[in-house]
């Protein structure tokens, strides 16, 4: 069974080739950030909580989204696609911990590089469609700050593992597609 992690900053793609991965392979699509906006939509007590963190594009904390992907493991008989987490040492720390709970393991980490003009390039592009509060510049400042700090230090501890794959994810989205699943393929 595949339990792969989509790592990369805000705007590197995650999304998109999320949607690849998940048909291609039939697994079950983890988006911490997309469960987390549900909250917000639905208004609950947890959304009313973190609207704010959200739309300050820092990060939740981790007792919520850890909560969120225990549920999702036990549930899950498929194999899972984990796209937005672990976006800290201490959340990856977590999720090894929560895979050998559960007697699943991580086939590995996945992570898209994108120079940082084209990241911001994008999330302003999808500003303009995306409805999300928090695609504005001062907010993707923020996103990418809290990447640098908190989330780069993922892909050591994956490196560490043996388990970081990383794809160049500058160019068409069929072509980076095509470079994720030979890397997976070749496991
Ligand atoms: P994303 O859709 O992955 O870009 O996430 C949007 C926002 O949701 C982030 O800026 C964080 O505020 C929050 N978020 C998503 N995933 C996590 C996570 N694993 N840990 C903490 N905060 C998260």
């Amino acid at each position: 069974m595949l339990n792969i992690i989509l790592f990369g900053a805000p705007g590197a793609g995650k999304g998109t080739q999320s949607d690849l991965l998940v048909a291609k392979y039939k697994l079950n699509h983890i988006s911490t950030g997309d469960l987390l906006r549900k909250e917000i939509a639905e208004q609950t007590e947890l959304g009313k909580r973190i609207k704010g963190i959200m739309d300050s594009g820092s990060l939740v904390s981790d007792d919520i989204v850890v909560e969120m992907i225990d549920k999702a493991i036990a549930s899950d008989t498929q194999g899972i696609l984990f796209d937005g987490f672990p976006r800290n040492v201490a959340q990856a720390e977590v999720l090894d911990q929560l895979m050998a709970k559960h007697g699943r393991s991580l086939t590995c980490m996945v992570s898209l590089d994108v120079p940082k003009d084209e990241l911001v390039r994008r999330m302003l592009e999808r500003a303009k469609v995306s409805g999300r509060s928090d695609d504005n510049e001062e907010t993707i400042k923020n996103r990418l700050k809290e990447y640098e700090s908190k989330t780069l230090p993922v892909a050591a501890y994956y490196e560490k593992q043996g388990k970081h794959i990383k794809i160049n994810g500058f160019g068409g989205i069929e072509e980076i597609s095509a470079n994720i699943i030979a890397a997976i393929e070749k496991l």
